[in-house]
Parts: C-alpha cells; structure tokens; sequence
C-alpha cells in the first residue's frame, strides 16, 4: 500500500505584535505613501469628500424606452417580485400612467406592454457635472442591475475615466457585485455560489473561482468587487446564507485567505491587470438577524462575536483584504455604520489596517430612517464619518458631498478624519496601479468566458454537490435506466445559479444563461432524451414573487410515473436575493411536499435533488426518498456536473457547510453549547431539550469508503506556545477514487464558560486511490483552543480537550492557563 504524507502549514502563520498591534498585513510601500501624501495635498475640501461618495451607474445615465406604454399588471408583478409591500404598490397603481414612468422609468423594470424596446444610455452631461462639480470618486453596479456586455463596460468605464482623469486627476474607482463570478458581464463564467464552495471543502476551488473572476472582471474594466461574503451562514431562515460558506467561521476564514490571493494576487501594493481589489462584506454579524429577516439586528455575547462573526473578517484582513463593506444591521443595538468600537477600534487600529471602509447601500441613511440614532441625513453622515466610514455608497444623491463639506466647516467632522479617509481611498487606486492605467480590457483578456474557465467552474461544481442519502445503492443509476424527471426546478437555470446571476435576483435572465444545461438538458445528454421524461408537476410562478408557484398538476406527474424506472425530484427554491428573499415558513412549499408524497404511492425508487439557498424543511418526505443530493445552488455548469455524478462518471465529495434542521424549533448549528443537549437527564423529569438534526455539519457520502485510523499527536501536554503535530491514517476502502475532506474537531471538556459541544480547527482535503492511505497532518496551534471570557478576553484554560477527526478522538492536556491583553491573539 502506498503512503504519502500531507501537510498544511497555513494555521499556523503568525502574527508579529509590536506595541500590541500586529504589523500591517499589506507591507508599507513608501513609494506609494509619497505618492498618496502629494496627491492628498493638492486636493482641495470639495475634492476630498467627493472622493468619499460612490454612486449607482443609474443616476448617469437613462433607461429610454421607445413609445412606452405601461402595462399595470406588470408593474405590479414586477414590484412585487422586488419584495415591495402590497400597501405601497396599490398606492402607486393609483397614479397615472405618466406619472408611473416620470418614477420608474429609469430603472431597468419590466412594466411595458410587449414589444417595447429599451436601452440604457449614458447621460454625457451628467457625468461631467458629477464628476466635475461634484468630484465623485466611485460608481457602482450595472444598469437596471442586469448584465451588460464587455464592450459596453469597456465604453462606459472608459468614459468615466477620462472625465475623472480630466476634471480631478484621480481615477474613479468602479465597482460590481461579482460574487461566483462576473454576476454583471454577459457571456462571462459564472460558477457554484459560496455556499457550494464552502461544502467543496476546498479552499484551491475558492482561489481558482477569485482568479476568474478577477480576469474576467477586468477584461471589462472592473478593478473592484463586492465579494467574499463572510457572513457565516448560520440561521436557516436568513435570505443571504448562501452568499457564505456556511455556518462555520474556520471554513469561512480559510476559504476568504484563498479568495483574496486569487483575486488580488500574491503582490497587494502592485495590483496586476488581472487581478482586482476585494470588498468583503457584510462586517459584522449580518448574518445573525435576531427576526430571521434581512437587515434587522443582531443581538449576541462577546465571545460569539469575536470568536466566530469577526474570525473570518479578521483572517481577510490579515490576508490582505483592500476593502470591507459594513453590515446594514445593528449589534446588541449598535448600529455597525455608527460604531467607532467595530469600525475604527476592531479593524483599523487593533489589526493595524490600512484599508478602506465603504458603507452598504444607502447605510448612512439607514442611521436616521431607518435605525433612528440619528435625527436627519446630516447628522447620520457626522456619526458614520466620525465612526470610521471611509466611503458611503450613497447610491442616488450628491447631498452626501453638500453635508459633509458643512460638517468639516463647523468642526463637527475633523479635517484628519478626512485626510485619513481620503488616504485611504487614494492608497487603493494607487495599488490598483489605476492613476499610470485607469482602463483594463481588450485583446489581452482572450480566456474571458473561455473553456478553460468553464472546465474549472464544471469542476468546482462535482466537487460542491453533496450526496446525502443513498439506499440499496440507487446511485450510481446505470445508463439505460428510464428516469422520470419532476418538480419544479428541473428545467430552468434561474433556480441553478441563485440571485446575483445576470440580474440583482437571478430572475428574467433565462435569455442570458440559454447555452448552459438544465437539469433535464444534463440528463438528457448524460442519458439520451428517449430515457427521460419531463413532466415537472409543480412550477413556479416567474411573473410572481420567488416562492409564487403556478397551480399544481401532480397527477400528471404520477401518471408519467409508470413509464420510468426511477423518479428524480428536482425540488428547493428559487433564486431571490436580500430582502425580497425574506421568509414566513421554512417548510418547502406544500405543493412540493405533495408532489413527493403522490409520486411515493407510485412505488417506483425516488431520487430527491435539493436545489435551495437555505435548509428548506423536508422532514416528511426525506423518509420517502431512497437517495438525496444536494446540490445548493451550483451555477451554469452544475446540472453538468449533477448528471457526471448521478452517472458514476465523477465522485461524491462535498460535506454539508451547514446544519440541516429536522424541527422548526431546533435550529441549531454543529457548535452549540454542551447544556443544550439535556434531553436524556436522569431523575423524574425529562427536560426533553434534544438538537434534533436531519443532516450535520460536515456530513456527506462517496462512491467510495473512507476508513480513519490511528489518530495521533506529538505531545499530549501543552502550554499556549505550542503547536501540536496531529496526524491520523485516511485509507480508501471501497473501489473508486474519491476525494475526502478531513474535518479536525476539538472540545474544551471543563471550562469557566459553558464550552461549545465541539469546534473545527481545521480542514483538509486530499485525493486517494482505491487501496491506499494517506497519511494527514494537522498543525494546531494550541492558541487556537482558546475561548473568549465573560469578560471578553481570550483565555486559553489549564484543563482537558478532546482532539476528535470523524469517530477517532484522544485527550489533550493544557498545562497553563493563560489570558491575553491583547483584543486578538
Ligand atoms: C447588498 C450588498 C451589495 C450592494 C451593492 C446591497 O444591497 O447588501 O451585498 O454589495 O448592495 O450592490
């Protein structure tokens, strides 16, 4: 048998600490410091918080539609798509025609009577008056937020270019929300979301994913993205936790390390023209939302915040993330925007950072709209200002620039935290190499949307999709077999991709994604079309919200039944996106649920594929089913990939990246506390509190068979300072290659605060053949099992923990105790 030995150094980089903060991430470049000093002295007020503004495209430009004639029904579909509230969009309806288009008209809706022609133009004049008066340093997004074309980023960047080159001197900064790749360039590579990278477990996929994109950014001149997403996936009824690579802060840390080396690349003060500045988002805790709900506060103790919401914020920075966007929500009241602790104290002074901070969408105003801590716009720019914020995305007014001018005059702002800002701002262009070549593009970026890239996309998609559940040996299914293919997302893309795919919501973008497979197109080819049979049973709505399904035809369904050999439910959701995604139930529809439970009574074996941004509840009808994958939300190539699986041609290989909830009322995650497991305690009374979970963390089969032996560890006692050396035996039993990811736990068993049931400290993942072992190393530094105190800081306790990699544990013993001074280890 053949032995090769593994080895991952990365949890082990250090930090160096002088005076308490650690050294910068990214080296100081004292060339581009003078650079930046020169450029800062020479701007004037006007400039410099005109450089402190990033506006959407939509306000330079105009949505011209020929002869307009509005349909009413449309706009109400199309505004209730977009999550807004019936009382509002019957007030609307109220209005006249013309006055519905004098306030539509220039987003890019679908509210005209068919056949209208639409084309967004730029409004030369206004870009010169915003640019030249105004001095805005950054715009955003995509017109209408749907996917334009190559040249027509290459045209409108360039233009914005020149006029700021011109009229400031200072190259714009543009930016776009290229999350599994370039979301907003036609005919680019669009791969798995986050959510399948994380269950990948495998951190070359995120940085393979980053370098695309990247590429393929700039080839239409985008040196700036909205993405990592480390948001921590944590609570299912969340609209965004696919954006993230699950619950987990260690797998999200890791994968974020990868991202920003591969869209950044290895040299962050001399940022190539492949390569492009990251924004990761949403610092911090935004994906902890107390109501299930977009953008509503979070409440949570210290340690949860900094051992797990800020580790993968952290890593980044240390990694050398360019830029963070701010979570639009509060913490325990504190709304992120307003607050000088996370935004100045946490991120630019404790990890000594030199990046720069921009708000989410329209978040300023939020302080005084929405969150209430601040009385008009004026005075939510002075405490946003005043926090930390860098830049506002501010997305449809220059009033920002008016107000913050004023603010510095009547000494309510200082010029320093200006200078500061600004730095920082013009630290990024210049990294960006943006003032020698503000435009990128053409003839160089000839891999844009190219096999190559669709190769590693279709790759990190079989690597993504989870197999679940696999009786009697259904899958592999033989060429041959007769498949019935049902439910609602076997044949569209819109529900393979998710939101951020074309279009803001993934919706109305079937057009843009048509040479991509379906689910049935994949089958069919993997399978011929004569051994398929489509007959959906339920569907959605397009013209609806994303939950709106059209009237159910079970019976159909059951009916082709009887034709087939196996039936493939293709079952989840649709795409949505932030707030519009929000959720009243988290059991899937009721018409999917029945359409599994009819076709159940046809006796034939059922093949359940999951297709969902998040756990949707299918405790009734996983019983039901033989096999279940799950496939998240896989992107162009990942009906490819389903079939190549499904087929035997590649291996199972992802792990769930978050847990799979069995009962509404036990939402937990794989760490939770050991006291919240007291179902089974002895005496009279039974508490009856059980985590009661359909799927773990961490869990999904292969083809192939995994054996872990001899779980081992250099030194079984240790003090804060040492590194242990774990290693375990990972051998391949069964008769195909397989890839397996090797999951690292560790339990603090006795600890002066209730210790977590387990935590991951580490992952690999490794390739075996049938009939060898590998032999995995860990290196842990035993800092790593340090927890946060009651009184918020680090402390790593004397005591017993358990090292534990799948049903292989051993104990470890702490020596020392010992406590930090500083805020992070
Ligand atoms: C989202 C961000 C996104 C920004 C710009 C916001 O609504 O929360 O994730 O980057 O819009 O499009």
């Amino acid at each position: 048998m053949k032995r090769i030995t593994l080895m991952l150094l990365s949890g082990v980089c250090m930090q160096v600490f002088a005076q308490g903060y650690p050294t910068p991430a990214i080296p100081r470049d004292e060339g581009i410091e003078a650079k930046v000093e020169k450029t800062l002295s020479r701007m004037t007020l006007d400039e410099k918080v005109g450089q402190m503004l990033e506006l959407n495209l939509d306000v330079i430009g105009t949505m011209t539609a020929e002869n307009p004639q509005l349909d009413r029904e449309k706009v109400k579909k199309t505004l209730r798509q977009f999550g807004q509230p019936e009382s509002e969009v019957n007030n609307l309806l109220k209005k006249s025609d013309k006055e519905i288009l004098a306030l539509l008209s220039n987003y890019n809706l679908d509210i005209y009577k068919d056949g209208t022609k639409r084309v967004w133009q730029m409004n030369e004049t206004m870009l010169d008056t915003l640019i030249s008066k105004y001095k805005v340093g950054s715009i955003l997004n995509a017109p209408g937020t749907r996917a334009a074309t190559l040249e027509q980023w290459q045209k409108w960047i360039q233009l914005i270019q020149k006029k700021s080159m011109k009229h400031i001197g200072i190259p714009d900064i543009y930016g776009l929300d290229h999350n599994h790749g370039v979301t907003y360039t036609q005919g680019g590579t669009l791969f798995p979301q986050p959510i399948n990278l994380g269950a990948s477990f495998n951190i070359e996929l995120a940085r393979t994913m980053a370098r695309v994109t990247a590429y393929e950014s700039r080839a239409g001149n985008c040196p700036w993205v909205y993405n990592p997403v480390l948001d921590l996936g944590r609570d299912p009824r969340w609209s965004r936790i696919w954006e993230s690579f699950g619950e987990d802060a260690i797998v999200n840390a890791r994968m974020a390390e990868a991202e920003i080396m591969g869209y950044q690349g290895n040299d962050n003060n001399h940022i190539d023209k492949f390569h492009v500045a990251t924004s990761v988002k949403h610092y911090m805790a935004y994906g902890a939302p107390f109501s299930g709900k977009d953008r509503t506060p979070a409440y949570l103790s210290p340690a949860m915040l900094r051992e797990k919401y800020f580790e993968p914020f952290r890593a980044a920075i240390r990694a050398g993330a360019m830029t963070i966007m701010v979570n639009s929500g509060s913490i325990n009241g504190v709304p992120v925007h307003a607050s000088y602790e996370y935004l100045t104290k946490w991120l630019k002074q404790d990890l000594n950072w030199d990046g720069m901070i921009v708000t989410d969408w329209a978040d300023i105003n939020n302080l005084y709209t929405r969150e209430k801590v601040a009385k008009d716009k004026k005075d939510a720019i002075r405490i946003a200002i005043n926090a930390g914020i860098d830049m506002s995305m501010d997305p449809y007014s220059v009033e920002f620039c008016i107000l913050l001018k004023e603010l510095v005059e009547e000494g309510k702002v200082s010029m320093d935290r200006i200078d500061d800002a600004v730095r920082r701002i013009l630290r990024l262009k210049y990294r960006l190499g943006l003032f020698d070549a503000p435009n990128t593009g053409g003839k160089e970026y000839s891999k844009f949307g190219s096999e190559e890239f669709a190769l590693e996309a279709l790759h990190a998609a079989e690597e993504s999709e989870v197999l679940l559940k696999n009786e009697n040996g259904l899958l592999p299914l033989k060429k041959g077999t007769k498949i019935l293919l049902t439910g609602p997302n076997a044949n569209q893309m819109r529900c393979l991709n998710g939101g951020w795919s074309y279009t803001w919501q993934g919706s109305r973008a079937e057009d843009l994604a048509e040479r991509y497979n379906t689910i049935y197109e994949a089958l069919c080819n993997k399978y011929g079309k004569e051994n398929v049979i489509l007959e959906q049973g339920v569907t959605y709505n397009e013209e609806g919200a994303y939950y709106d399904e059209n009237a159910p035809e079970i019976d159909k369904a059951v009916s082709a039944a009887a034709q087939a050999d196996v039936i493939i439910a293709c079952i989840g959701e649709n795409s949505y996106c932030e707030t519009p995604g929000n959720l009243t139930d988290l059991w899937l529809s009721e018409n999917q649920r029945n359409l599994v439970k009819a076709l159940h009574k046809t006796d034939k074996p059922i093949l359940l594929i999951l297709n969902e941004g998040r756990p949707r509840l299918i405790t009734d009808i996983e019983p039901l089913a033989s096999a279940i994958v799950d496939i998240f939300l896989p992107g162009n190539y990942g009906a490819d990939a389903l079939a190549n699986l499904l087929a035997g041609d590649a291996n199972f290989s992802a792990k769930m990246p978050y847990t799979y909830p069995r009962e509404i009322n036990s939402l937990a995650n794989y760490d939770y506390k050991v006291s919240e497991e007291v179902g089974t305690m002895s005496g009279a009374y039974n508490y009856d509190a059980k985590v009661s979970l359909l799927w773990p963390f961490g869990y999904g089969m292969s083809y192939t068979q995994f054996t872990y032996n001899n779980l081992r560890v250099d030194k079984t006692h240790f003090t804060a300072d040492d590194v242990l050396t774990v290693q375990l035996d990972v051998t391949n039993t069964g008769n195909m290659t397989g890839k397996e990811a090797v999951l690292l736990y560790s339990s603090d068993l006795v600890a002066s605060m209730v210790p977590d049931n387990k935590r991951l400290r580490a992952f690999q993942k490794h390739e075996i053949q049938p009939g060898e072992a590998a032999t995995v190393v860990f290196k842990l530094p035993a800092k790593d099992l340090a927890f946060v105190g009651a009184d918020g800081r680090w402390i790593l306790e004397e005591g017993d923990f358990q090292l534990k990699v799948g049903k292989e544990s051993l104990t470890v013993h702490c020596d020392k105790t010992k406590a930090w001074d500083t805020p992070n280890m």
